[in-house]
């Protein structure tokens, strides 16, 4: 049995792996990510290593190698445990371990060191005062600039003296001669938060009911040394961030540190400095506006123990604190969490497991939790804490649906309902803001008939069909494959057709209703340049506009006191869009933007525009009732065996030769069923096992991006365990293969955004 050992955890060196011996009497106790002692070199020198995998062969010259001298006695140190993280990751979501490794281990970068240089007077203050008059008499102006500050201040900084003071290099290195000073310098890493100034008083809340009983609860079981993952249910401004942030505090007097994640886009100037109101320094944040340099040195600062908290996305999950003690996910209901790239890892999850090898508590907070967290919820996995009411200001707005069925009977065939047009109206003459709001987030170009409402979906997936440009619908799932109807085969009407309207179109139509209206629009086009995304918030902020038009862009994290009314233009488009998360979405789109209005003094509607009043997701939104969207939603999930309630893995592949793509995962699709088959067999009437279905291979939505030809395979079970043990034989059925030099196999289990 040979092990691979990576000596050096500098990411430019993750790739190099040594082979060794494992000695007999260690093999039971080594797996990856344990820490051991090595001999290394010609000189056979101990050094550190830690076990990235196994095998039973090995490449090397078996007579020269070496045999790993002894399991580390500090084998739970941080890079041992960062390690086993990776390893953890590889096997739950396939790629290699040095994929896994560059994603946990931060990003080393020797360049842009940056130096502090410090004066500081070396002669006592009488001397220095003999020193001020000799060079005042002399008339040697900047000299006595230099020791009269260094009289007001034993150590000055650099930069001060230079710039403010105006005095010269050449000045203070006269003075380093003659011993009167001594130039200090210090390597500094950078603060993205430096020079931020805090600018009120922290508030004194006293928490709500529901809040203390979160807090204490937390508290009592943190302090008995209990460590496990919570949930807050909370609407929006419930005070899930009072909460997080009064959690923390504790961690923090215990000496250990926190990581808070929230969505990039959420990770607002407010928010963080609510943040650095309460911890001050010990705060940093990450966001991907930071150079290399300066991730790279948060990172160090908190290896050093500098920092207690640290705030970002995804990627902030890694932040190697010596001594973790929570991590707080918000709005963990965010596609955002999980990861597009190999591996392709959900925070959520990796926290959880990050967690249990650190001994940390997590906390997931969210006003629509994801299914998968409420599911955990219920099994007893997660203890779930319910904030029912809003702590600070505003109370939930009023919504309306409006039915497009109705209004297209009614000879309405704008984008705009009755109700909605006088509303906007009733708005701008009270000069109060408007939201519009256009959900095409994995718009799939599905049919609808505008007269009835009905959807062509496929038959096998219970997931709309997505219209191809050959007059073809199709299901990204299962490959199943029909005509595009040209009449409804519900209520026989002409009107059936798919969504075109983008934010320009909803900008034009608007524009001509209301000519005296100022209308901003936030799209991909217009938030192009850098920091076009903030300007344009901050002149809705500013009142500069009546009107804001955008996509899902505008529901997320942002207070505006002033606007009292959002319109959900067509909330199909995200209903419809074809994959099993759908509903989900919507439900989460519909509640997010409803809680944009109303956020101030003054109470708010909302008008959610829809050719499916009737459907659950759209009726329970509109109500902001989530447990009766939650038991629907999951009904269906059960029903159909999507996640939570089964798991999911979708296997893509993709290649520049259409051709061999589609033949490599017709073999692969071919060689996962003879291996389930073969399991099947192999556990005979055993009760514990579960079959794996296999689905497709089938086109994706986009088939084809670029040059780059895609297929997809679906594979479901009850039992995790199953696809991951069908997984690691795909992978090795690829390795061994030459037909799949040419293809890029990914794996993707229980995925968010469909492919
Ligand atoms: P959430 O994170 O659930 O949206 P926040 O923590 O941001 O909620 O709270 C919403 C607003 O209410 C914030 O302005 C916050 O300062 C305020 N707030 C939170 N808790 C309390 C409280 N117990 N008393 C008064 N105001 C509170
Ligand atoms: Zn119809
Ligand atoms: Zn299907």
């Amino acid at each position: 049995m040979y092990a691979r050992i990576i000596v050096d955890i500098t990411h430019e060196k993750l790739d190099r792996t040594f082979e060794y011996r494992v000695p007999e009497e260690l093999a039971d106790q080594l797996s990856v990510g344990t820490e051991v002692w090595i001999p290394f070199g010609s000189a056979n020198k101990e050094r550190k290593g830690y076990i990235v995998g196994f095998s039973g062969s090995c490449e090397y010259d078996p007579g020269k190698v070496k045999d790993i001298l002894r399991i580390s006695e500090e084998g739970t140190g941080l890079e041992a445990r960062l390690v086993a993280l990776a390893a953890w990751m590889k096997e739950h979501y396939g790629g290699t371990m040095i994929q896994a490794l560059k994603t946990v281990l931060p990003v080393k970068k020797r360049t842009g060191i940056r130096r502090k240089r410090y004066i500081r007077r070396l002669v006592s203050a009488s001397e220095g005062e003999q020193l001020l008059e000799e060079f005042l008499h002399k008339n040697q102006k900047a000299r006595a600039r230099l020791m009269a500050a260094l009289l007001d201040d034993e150590v000055i900084d650099w930069e001060l003296l230079t710039r403010k003071l105006n005095i010269t290099a050449s000045v203070i290195q006269a003075l380093e001669k003659r011993e009167i000073l001594k130039i200090q310098t210090e390597q500094v890493y950078r603060n993205p938060l430096e020079g931020k100034k805090v600018c009120q008083e922290e508030k004194q809340v006293s928490y709500t009911p529901e809040q203390e009983e979160a807090i204490r609860i937390f508290r009592q079981e943190y302090e008995h040394g209990i460590r496990k993952t919570y949930l807050i249910y909370g609407i929006t401004g419930s005070g899930k961030t009072e909460v997080y942030m009064e959690m923390i505090r504790q961690v923090v007097r215990s000496g250990r540190q926190a990581i808070v994640l929230i969505p990039e886009i959420a990770l607002t100037y407010q928010t963080v400095m609510r943040f650095y109101q309460k911890f001050g320094d010990r705060v940093s944040i990450m966001n991907s506006r930071l150079s290399d340099g300066e991730r790279y040195d948060q990172m160090e600062r908190a290896r050093k123990g500098e920092l207690d908290v640290m705030i970002g996305p995804r990627s902030a999950l890694f932040t190697p604190f010596p001594n973790l003690g929570l991590i707080v996910i918000d709005e963990e209901h965010e596609s955002s969490y999980k990861s597009e790239q190999i591996p392709r890892f959900h925070a959520r999850e990796t926290a959880g497991k990050r967690a249990e090898l650190e001994g940390a508590s997590v906390v997931l907070g969210s006003a629509t939790p994801s299914l998968e967290a409420r599911y955990r919820a219920e099994l007893g996995e997660y203890t779930m804490f319910t904030l029912k009411n809003r702590a600070g200001a505003g109370n939930l707005p009023r919504v309306y649906v409006a039915d497009l069925r109705e209004e297209l009977k009614n000879g309405n065939r704008s984008i705009l309902s009755d109700r909605l047009r006088q509303l906007i109206e009733d708005r701008l003459k009270k000069h109060e803001q408007i939201m519009l709001f256009l959900n095409r987030r994995g718009y799939s170009g599905f049919l609808a008939c505008r007269s009835c409402g009905y959807v062509v979906k496929c038959p096998h997936c219970d997931v709309s069909l997505a219209a191809h440009r050959n007059g073809i619908l199709k299901c990204h799932y299962c490959g199943y494959e029909q005509r595009e109807i040209k009449v409804c085969p519900e209520c026989g009407s002409s009107h059936i057709t798919g969504f075109r309207a983008g934010t320009q179109q909803i900008e034009d139509i608007v524009a001509k209703e209301f000519p005296e209206a100022r209308v901003l629009r936030m799209d991909l086009d217009t938030t192009r340049e850098k920091d076009g995304h903030e300007k344009i918030l901050a002149a809705f902020a500013n009142e500069e506009a009546d009107i804001l038009i955008g996509t899902q862009m505008i529901v997320k994290g942002h207070d505006f006191p002033n606007v009292t009314l959002v319109g959900v233009l067509a909330a199909d488009l995200s209903l419809y869009a074809g994959d099993f998360r759908s509903g989900e979405r919507t439900f989460q789109l519909l509640v997010q933007a409803a809680g944009r209005a109303g956020r101030g003094q003054k109470p708010g509607e909302v008008v959610i525009q829809t050719y499916s009043p009737e459907h659950y997701c759209i009726v329970t939104a509109a109500k902001q009732d989530y447990d009766s969207f939650y038991e629907e939603e999951m009904r269906y999930r059960s029903l159909m065996g999507y996640p939570p309630a089964e798991h999911l893995l979708a296997v893509l592949l993709t290649g520049e030769d259409d051709e061999l793509v589609g033949k490599g995962s017709h073999y692969l699709a071919e060689y996962a069923i003879l291996m389930e088959r073969r399991r099947e067999e192999a556990a005979g009437e055993e009760q514990e096992c579960r079959s794996i279905e296999i689905i497709g291979p089938a086109s994706p939505y986009v088939g084809k991006v670029g040059d780059i030809y895609r297929r997809v395979i679906y594979m479901k079970s009850e039992q995790e365990a199953a696809l991951i043990w069908l997984k690691d034989r795909m992978e090795q059925y690829i390795e061994i293969n030459s037909g799949y030099q040419k293809i890029r196999v990914q794996f993707d289990f229980n995925p968010m955004n469909g492919f």
